[in-house]
Parts: structure tokens; C-alpha cells; sequence
């Protein structure tokens, strides 16, 4: 069937590395002939503070994973045993473990049909006299509706932690980014995210100097200076490899983005007839940054499968929610979210990634097309 055309992939790790080779290879090259200390060095401080004036907040505390940076940004908003934090049921099971990882409760609460998101309506429903904190994801790259969390937030005096891994450079309507609208803002530089290093990375934004000079101390096995320690800290810190390799595709991130939105908006003209096909909401009037293109139908594995058969890749975020994986913890019993649970049961990932080629993602309308032809 895939013949002699070659495959469409979901990502392309190789292409997007050559790209950039040229310009990476004399920087890593410099690093290694001594240009800078293996860790915590200048490096991670320009990349600190080119992310923070990038997502728009005063500091970026850089962390080695988006779960470590959620976590931490609980316990720096003083999260701990006997607090419940309210999370989506709809995200990645790491959201909810690092809540569970600092000794609170997840509050699990369904997600809304058309964005997928968090709502402040379904956050004020979930609040009660244990309620800590709200932690909205930004799933897939689009905003939550951050003026009703807000409002709700700003209504019972809870922190507000933002989960922005998916959601480097998502805007709002009047171009603030996602990160600055909460207390903390935790981001996953994975490789496949759309800001990613070359292994695990993650950092936090905030506006809070006090918390961001904590961080940095914890981050560190607590240690204040080189031989005094104030805390009993994790040893989590961003690598100078991975501050490098980060600090340079900050300066194509704005491109990678536009060309994101450029092929979301392709699939969208391409795919709207389909009936059977429900296609992510447009976040408008905010700009997505479209980490992933979301799709849904009721024949989600047939249509893999013809995809597949076609060379095509896709994936599923996530078609297990987390309070039906077989964790140790009880976070829901099945039916309770049912919203969440028809989601997972029909969504599907289509290729989208700033290195696709407008003809793979014909290729891709092509083939689903063909499938419910
Ligand atoms: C990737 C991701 C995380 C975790 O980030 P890591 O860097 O893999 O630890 C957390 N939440 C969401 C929504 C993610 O997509």
C-alpha cells in the first residue's frame, strides 16, 4: 500500500535537528572546549531569562522535567498533606501525579465537550473548605478560560498553578501568554513539546521573586551557597546541554508556531465537511499554539488503522484518563466523567508539527477523506 511514497510521521526529531545543525554545532562545540559550566552556569541563566520576558512573567527557574516544575510550584504555593487541588480529569497523568507527589488530594472534574478544557464553572462546582489550588492544563495548546478560573480563584482565595507543558506561546486574545496568568506557570521541555530539549527539561515562570529565589535554592539539594543548605531539596536542574539547545530554538519558536497554526488552519478548511469527524475547537479569540491537532470519531481505531495502513502515523493523548489507569489511589470510579471518558474513547492525534510539509498534511486530509468517503 505505502508503495515507494514514504511514511507521514507524527514527529520528526532528525529533520528538525538537521535544520538546526548548523547553528547548534558551533555553540555545543564552544560548550565543550569550556565555554561554559556543565551545570548552572550562563547559559541556563540567559535561557532563564529569555523564557521569562518570552512568556512575559519576571523569572523562569529552570527545573530537568514539567512533572518536577509542577510539583515544586505546589510546594512553593505551600500545597502539601490535607490540601485538595483541582485538576481536569481530562490531561496527562502527570498533572496529577505531581499533585499527589507533594501529599494533596487531586480533585478530578470533567472537561467541557467543545474545548476539551477546564471551565471556572466546573472548577467552582469542585471547591470545597479543603480546596488549595486550581492547576488548569492548557491541553493540546489552547488556553483555558483563564478570566473565570480566575474569577473563581480570586472568589475562595486559591492559588492558581498553570500546567502550560503543551502551551509554549498560546496567547489570548490581547497576546498575553500562557505561564502569566497564574500564580506559577509550570512548562515540559520534552522533545516532542513544542519548546523541547534534546532529553527532559522543564521550568517554572512566575512573577513571585520570593518563590523563584526559593526555587532556585530547593532546585539545588537546597543549597544557598556553595557549602550551605537551608533545605532538604531534590537535586532537579535544568543541564547547560539542554539550556543551549533550548536557547537556540527560542529564537525560532515564533516561526515554528505561525507554521503550526498555518497547517491547523489546513486541516480545518480541508476536514469541515466531515459529519463523522469532530475537529478542536479553534480557541478563538485567543491563537492556539496548537501542540497537537486533536480530532474525534466514533470509529477512532478503524481510522487509524486506515491511516496506518496508508503510512501515515497518528497518536491518542490519552486514551486512558487517569482516574481509570490501575494507579494506587482512588480518583474516580468509570462513568464519573463521562465527558472525559467519550473524549478518550474517540480522540485522535493527526500529524502536526512545524516540520510536516503542506503535502503530508494533504496526504493526511487525503486518506481521512478517503476514509469516510
Ligand atoms: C508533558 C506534560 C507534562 C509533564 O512534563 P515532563 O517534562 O514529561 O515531566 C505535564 N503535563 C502535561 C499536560 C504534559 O503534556
Amino acid at each position: 500500500m505505502v508503495g515507494e511514497v514514504p511514511g507521514v510521521p507524527t514527529k520528526d526529531y532528525a529533520r528538525q535537528h538537521a535544520a538546526l545543525w548548523p547553528q547548534l554545532a558551533p555553540r555545543l562545540e564552544e560548550l565543550f572546549a569550556g565555554g561554559d559550566a556543565p551545570i548552572l552556569g550562563a547559559v541556563v541563566e540567559r535561557f532563564e531569562q529569555r523564557f521569562a520576558a518570552w512568556c512575559g512573567v519576571d523569572h523562569c527557574v529552570g527545573v530537568n522535567s514539567g512533572t518536577d516544575a509542577l510539583r515544586l510550584a505546589l510546594e512553593f504555593c505551600g500545597v502539601g498533606a490535607g490540601d485538595e487541588v483541582v485538576v481536569p480529569a481530562h490531561t496527562f497523568v502527570a498533572t496529577v501525579s505531581a499533585v499527589v507527589q507533594c501529599g494533596a488530594r487531586p480533585v478530578l472534574v470533567d472537561v467541557d465537550p467543545v474545548s476539551m478544557l477546564v471551565t471556572g464553572e466546573a472548577v467552582a462546582a469542585a471547591v470545597g473548605p479543603r480546596t488549595r489550588a486550581v492547576l488548569p492544563v492548557h491541553l493540546y495548546g489552547t488556553l483555558c478560560d483563564m478570566v473565570g478560573i480566575g474569577e473563581v480563584c480570586d472568589a475562595h482565595r486559591l492559588t492558581c498553578i498553570e500546567d502550560a507543558a503543551q502551551a509554549h506561546g498560546a496567547e489570548d486574545a490581547g497576546g498575553r501568554r500562557a505561564g502569566g496568568f497564574g500564580h506559577v506557570g509550570a512548562f515540559s521541555f520534552h522533545p516532542s513539546k513544542n519548546l523541547g530539549a534534546f532529553g527532559d527539561a522543564g521550568a517554572l515562570v512566575t512573577d513571585d521573586r520570593e518563590l523563584a529565589e526559593r526555587a532556585r535554592v530547593v532546585r539545588n539539594l537546597g543549597k544557598s551557597g556553595k557549602h550551605e543548605v537551608v533545605a532538604f531539596g531534590p537535586n532537579t536542574k535544568l543541564d547547560t546541554i539542554q539550556a543551549l539547545v533550548l536557547d537556540l530554538k527560542l529564537d525560532h519558536v515564533d516561526a515554528w508556531t505561525a507554521r503550526r497554526r498555518a497547517l491547523a488552519a489546513r486541516y480545518r478548511q480541508r476536514l469541515a465537511g466531515l459529519e463523522a469527524l469532530t475537529l478542536p475547537a479553534d480557541g478563538a479569540p485567543g491563537r492556539p499554539c496548537w501542540h497537537l491537532f486533536v480530532v474525534r470519531c466514533a470509529e477512532r481505531d478503524r481510522l487509524r488503522q486506515h491511516l496506518a495502513d496508508r503510512g501515515i502515523a497518528s497518536g491518542m493523548h490519552y486514551p486512558i484518563p487517569p482516574h481509570l489507569q490501575p494507579l494506587p489511589l482512588d480518583l474516580g470510579r468509570l462513568g464519573e466523567f463521562p465527558v472525559t471518558e467519550s473524549i478518550a474513547a474517540s480522540l485522535l492525534s493527526l500529524p502536526l508539527s512545524h516540520e510536516h510539509r503542506d503535502d503530508e498534511i494533504d496526504r493526511v486530509c487525503d486518506a481521512v477523506e478517503e476514509f469516510f468517503g
